[in-house]
């Protein structure tokens, strides 16, 4: 029997799918302390496992800090985040001596937990409540130019507040260390290798568990008339603007209408409902769901997984890069279509899409058997007990990157030997156009250098396995 800490940060999202994996190594008779705030006291405490209240560590805010975290600014969660772990360091000292687990299971953006992790020497496993990113499947993530201005003008801010952490037995290279998934760290990852973006890109110390849903319901549309579920998540959805696009755009179609706006959304903004639309601050959305024909969705990881577990295709209307990334893939299995016009008529034309086009509803089932044939929750808690692992098989990014390596070395060879080739025979005054040339193409003949070079390890790898 295993003592195994949990930590992760104040969202729903991400300590959500925790929730199985703690009830599931609490069954198991295992001891399990999970690390969290009282906002999510009652559903930890429902696993079976000892809630540790963390709030008196979260820093006050001003205002402006207040709206870069509301509006996902990497560059603000990366600084409290930091700042959380300085003020949490002497209890955790406390709490990691008195309590002394043999596992730490933690939420992969939750510095505090990994930080502490590798400070106090336990094993770590963590767990990633989106897709696992790495320099390949990170290709999925598109940044919108003001996430880049967010992330460069951010430089200096995080990197003085990384400065703080080593005084307290920090080691950290970078932020990027911090976040980025790497193939010597033991990972459980909700979702299936075949819905995982460049899933053979990853080491056998990722384990792709599934959907981590409490939900044992099986899909059951049978009903006199569609149902079609909006909700918007849990961070970002103070949108009565959107709500009320919805609204106008479904209020004469023959289905009926939940959506969950959260708690922040004044209901009484939206005007007299429809008698086909209900409106909710929160539903249980699984069991929505698993009865759901259609679900416009912002493309959080969980929403979508949930989804997709509970046969329903969906209307995507991703907001942040990571939920773009998501929104890619369901389009790529067909489970799914972009909502590009998010007026009423684009939203009523999306929604008519899904609801008379079965091929969107037979990929999303046949999603759902996939993750129904997933280790689950059970998976993951086998996976945390037996950590730390190794891995025999062949480490697909290291391999690449040494290509990459000698790609990038002949590339640049070549672009200094045109570069003197033109000074020598044309003229020095042109030198600067094939540097230029060079510099521009680098980028996406480097990505498609790695592209091929990915294919071919592949190709290698299951020749082998055959
Ligand atoms: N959720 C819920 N009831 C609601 C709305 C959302 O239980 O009315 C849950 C949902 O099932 C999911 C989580 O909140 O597990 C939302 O997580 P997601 O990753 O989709 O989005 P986020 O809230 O992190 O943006």
């Amino acid at each position: 029997m295993k003592k195994v800490a949990f930590f992760c940060i104040p969202a729903h999202g991400h300590t959500n799918p925790m929730l199985p994996v703690a009830a599931e190594l609490v069954k198991r008779g295992n001891t399990v302390r999970f690390y969290s705030f009282s906002e999510f006291e009652k559903k930890i405490s429902k696993t079976g496992a000892e809630f540790i209240s963390c709030d008196a560590y979260l820093p006050e805010l001003s205002e402006q800090e207040r709206s870069g975290l509301k509006k996902v600014s990497a560059t603000e969660m990366t600084v409290q985040d930091i700042r959380i772990t300085l003020r949490m360091d002497s209890f955790l000292d406390e709490e990691f001596t008195a309590f002394r687990p043999d596992v730490v299971f933690t939420d992969s953006v939750c510095f505090w937990g990994k930080l502490n992790a590798w400070k106090h020497h336990v094993p770590m496993v963590v767990s990633t409540s989106t897709f696992a990113f790495n320099q390949l499947s990170s290709q999925y993530m598109k940044n919108t130019p003001k996430e880049m201005a967010d992330l460069i003008l951010g430089l200096p801010r995080v990197s003085k507040e990384l400065k703080k952490l080593e005084p307290y037995g920090y080691h950290v290279k970078g932020a990027l260390s911090l976040i980025q998934s790497d193939n010597q760290t033991d990972s459980v990852v909700y979702t299936s290798r075949k819905f995982q973006p460049c899933a053979e890109s990853f080491s056998d110390h990722y384990a792709f568990v599934g959907p981590s849903v409490f939900s044992k319901t099986v899909p059951d549309k049978t009903k006199e008339r569609p149902l079609v579920y909006i909700s918007l998540g849990t961070v970002i959805n103070d949108r009565p603007d959107f709500y009320t696009k919805c609204i106008k755009a479904l209020k004469d179609l023959d289905a009926d209408v939940i959506i969950s706006c959260g708690h922040a959304t004044d209901r009484e903004a939206l005007g007299t409902l429809p008698d086909n639309i209900q409106v909710y601050p929160c539903v249980d959305q699984l069991n929505i769901l698993s009865r759901a024909d259609a679900f416009i969705t912002h493309c959080g990881m969980n929403s979508v997984s949930e989804s997709l577990y509970m046969a329903a295709p969906m209307v995507l209307y991703p907001q942040t890069n990571e939920q773009k990334a998501v929104a890619g893939r369901v389009t790529e299995i067909g489970a799914g279509t972009l909502l590009n016009d998010d007026s009423a008529g684009g939203i009523r034309a999306a929604v008519q899409e899904i609801l008379d086009s079965p091929a969107y509803r037979k990929a999303a089932e046949a999603c759902s058997a996939d993750f129904r044939s997933c280790t689950g929750a059970a998976g993951a808690a086998e996976f945390i007990e037996n950590a730390p692992h190794t891995s025999d098989g062949t480490d697909v990014i290291a391999e690449l990157n040494q290509k990459n390596g000698r790609f990038q070395f002949l590339y640049w060879a070549v672009v200094i030997a045109a570069v003197n080739l033109t000074g020598f025979f044309v003229s020095w005054k042109y030198v600067w156009l094939p540097g230029i040339a060079a510099g521009i193409l680098s980028g996406p003949i480097g990505d498609a250098v790695q592209k091929r070079n990915y294919a071919a390890i592949l190709r290698r790898i299951r020749n082998k396995a055959a």
